[in-house]
């Protein structure tokens, strides 16, 4: 997918270079924008988290973006919900047939699509200035480069710098627990693990522990038996100092909100194993116990009043963060840039006018799922009901 820079089209500054910024991207330079994205790692991302649930939107950006999806293999499918109880009982069993795919296949699927030219990496946003007279927008980077365009998007991720600078009093909050996650080979799963939880979409529940889990894509998006990892999610409450302490790395650096494979303490890797004996069923516990380098990320809402100001907006988790139980976080990224075409290519030249009718769908639908996202992560952890907190 190529862009021709001509004088005429417009351009677009897209601030995050992941999978909103990927959406955004592709989709902005398919309406005839100019599009260059500024991602502020150095080199290009991968190993973010495992497992997504494969949405209609995000198979219909690939669809828009002119991906042959008839030829490659989306993700890998389940078959049925099964729920066990703590002593390994199956509880319920039901057929929802999905998929599931990964991080790593959305964004090497869009990257390709959208190539390196105009994709800049070591590109940190520091501020913005808006002229709106002139209706344009200049990001301003760390090493003092600028860059001037028609429209900003801020898809920078949940410590969004865009959002900071524009919406400051809108930030994430903790929600009182936190995913511990895993990822292991097939093939390093047990037996018992193997046939309890291969081929479904597995969960088990107890106060204060949700546990679910599913096999996704290997190495170069690898979907064949043998090649595939399995993702288990298990979120845990912690309170602040607890979080505080997960998050403190084996080199004693303080990582905030997540916590990458491979630097979890060894004091909090013997905690995750211990208490997957004393809550889990047999074959999470198992799927747990093989893992060799659980990593975690604490889960944090956050809402906007507003999306767009002036020639800025902002989409994907820079704006909202539903709860991973809606399974939409991605999906939601992926509406808002289709959402984002749709406005613009039917009012094609009145960027304003075209933001203005972009804004109140994407709103609610951030409201929608940040709603539903904590009542059932409320319900599931806490066993509180959604009016104490949100009605
Ligand atoms: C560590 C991690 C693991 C995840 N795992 C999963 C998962 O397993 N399943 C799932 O459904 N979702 C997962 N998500 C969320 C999912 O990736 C997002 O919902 C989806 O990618 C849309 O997010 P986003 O692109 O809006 O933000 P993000 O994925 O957070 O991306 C934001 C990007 O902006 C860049 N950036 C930030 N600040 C600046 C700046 N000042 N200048 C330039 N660039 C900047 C960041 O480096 C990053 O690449 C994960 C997210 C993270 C961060």
């Amino acid at each position: 997918m190529t862009q021709t820079d001509n004088i005429t089209s417009p351009r677009a500054i897209v601030i995050g270079g992941s999978l909103g910024g990927l959406f955004a991207g592709t989709m902005l330079r398919k309406a005839g924008w100019i599009v260059d994205i500024f991602e502020r790692s150095t080199h290009d991302l991968d190993s973010r988290g495992g497992g997504v649930v494969l949405q209609p939107d995000v198979v219909q950006v690939f669809r828009e973006v002119g991906i042959k999806i008839s030829k490659m293999n989306l993700g890998v499918p389940s078959k049925d919900r099964v729920v066990y109880s703590k002593d390994g009982t199956v509880v319920d069993r039901r057929a929802a047939p999905q998929i599931q795919t990964s991080w790593s296949l959305i964004y090497t699927t869009l990257k390709e699509v959208f190539g390196d030219e105009h994709y800049h990496r070591g590109r940190v946003l520091k501020d913005i200035e808006q002229d709106r007279d002139a209706k344009t927008v200049t990001a301003i980077f760390d090493d003092g480069s600028r860059e001037t365009g028609d429209l900003l998007v801020g898809a920078d991720g949940n410590g969004s710098t865009v959002r900071q600078l524009i919406w400051p009093q809108s930030k994430p909050t903790y929600a009182g627990y936190l995913a511990w996650r895993g990822l292991i080979p097939e093939d390093g799963l047990t037996p018992a693990a193997k046939e309890g939880l291969s081929g479904d979409f597995g969960f088990s529940n107890t106060t204060g522990s949700h546990i679910l889990g599913y096999l996704v894509p290997g190495e170069h998006n690898a979907t064949s038996v043998g090649e595939r990892i399995y993702n288990w999610v298990w979120y845990r409450v912690a309170n602040d100092e607890t979080l505080r302490s997960i998050m403190t790395d084996k080199d004693g650096k303080y990582r905030g909100f997540s916590m990458p494979e491979g630097k979890l303490s060894e004091h909090w890797k013997e905690h995750v194993y211990r208490e997957a004996d004393e809550l889990l069923p047999r074959p999470f516990r198992e799927a747990v116990r093989s893992t060799h380098e659980p990593f975690g990320q604490a889960i944090r809402d956050l809402t906007v009043p507003s999306m767009v100001d002036g020639r800025v907006v902002l989409l994907g988790d820079a704006a909202f963060i539903p709860r991973p139980h809606t399974a939409a976080s991605t999906s939601k990224a992926a509406a808002n840039a289709i959402s984002l075409y749709d406005t613009l290519t039917s009012v094609p030249n009145d960027i304003d006018e075209a933001l203005a009718r972009w804004e109140p769908r994407q709103l609610y639908l951030g409201k929608v799922l940040y709603e539903q996202g904590t009542r059932a992560g409320d319900s599931l952890l806490f066993r509180r009901d959604l009016n104490e907190r949100v009605g």
